[in-house]
């Protein structure tokens, strides 16, 4: 098991829509790793692109705010279905520290999704978990809260913004120049 970096706004895996998963031999160490990689970030959600992975998955834990929930893996999800009632609620992200944003969405949902057994099913999620679902699910579309906001809105952050385009760009180079080494 290890802990992978979290990839902030501005890398262009983030922009990218996720490939389904067809294989799932060895989902569970990707799984376990993006467990690992939430909790040292202190997230209650992570899609599997924040983290580099270009599959379609994403975990949940909202445990803190209900004991009895359990944690949830949701593979090759799709939202079939959604309440005309839309709530505002503030969200962060873990590719946008810094940000928070009051987003609109649909207040429950029904989601056709697999889980790690292969097995599908389809639910009626709403509340936390409903809410956490659409952000999950907006990331392995490539889209970030910050598009789901009025230019108004967005131009708040503009610094923020800037600032953590530079950061993933300055990063990216790195990695070019490893690369350079090693040939
Ligand atoms: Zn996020």
């Amino acid at each position: 098991m290890s802990v992978l970096d979290i990839i902030h706004y501005g890398n262009p895996v983030l922009r990218k829509v996720c490939k389904p998963v067809n294989k799932f031999d060895n989902i569970n160490n990707i799984i376990n790793d993006m467990f690992e990689s939430m909790y040292e970030a202190d997230g209650i959600g992570l899609a599997a692109n924040q983290v580099g992975i270009d599959m379609h998955i994403f975990i949940i834990d909202i445990s803190h705010t209900d004991e009895t929930d359990d944690t949830h893996i949701f593979i090759n999800s799709k939202i079939i279905a959604f309440e005309n009632e839309k709530e505002i609620f503030q969200e962060g992200c873990l590719s946008l520290p810094g940000i928070a944003l009051d987003i609109l969405r649909p207040k429950k949902i029904i989601l056709k999704y697999q889980t790690p057994d292969k097995i599908w099913h389809e639910n009626k999620f709403e509340g936390l978990l409903g809410r956490a679902i659409q952000h999950e699910i907006d990331h392995l579309n490539g889209v970030f809260i910050v598009d789901r906001v009025t230019e108004l809105e967005r131009i708040k952050y503009k610094a923020e913004l800037k600032s953590l385009e530079k950061e993933s760009k300055d990063k990216m180079g790195k990695v070019t120049e490893k690369k350079g080494f090693l040939l």
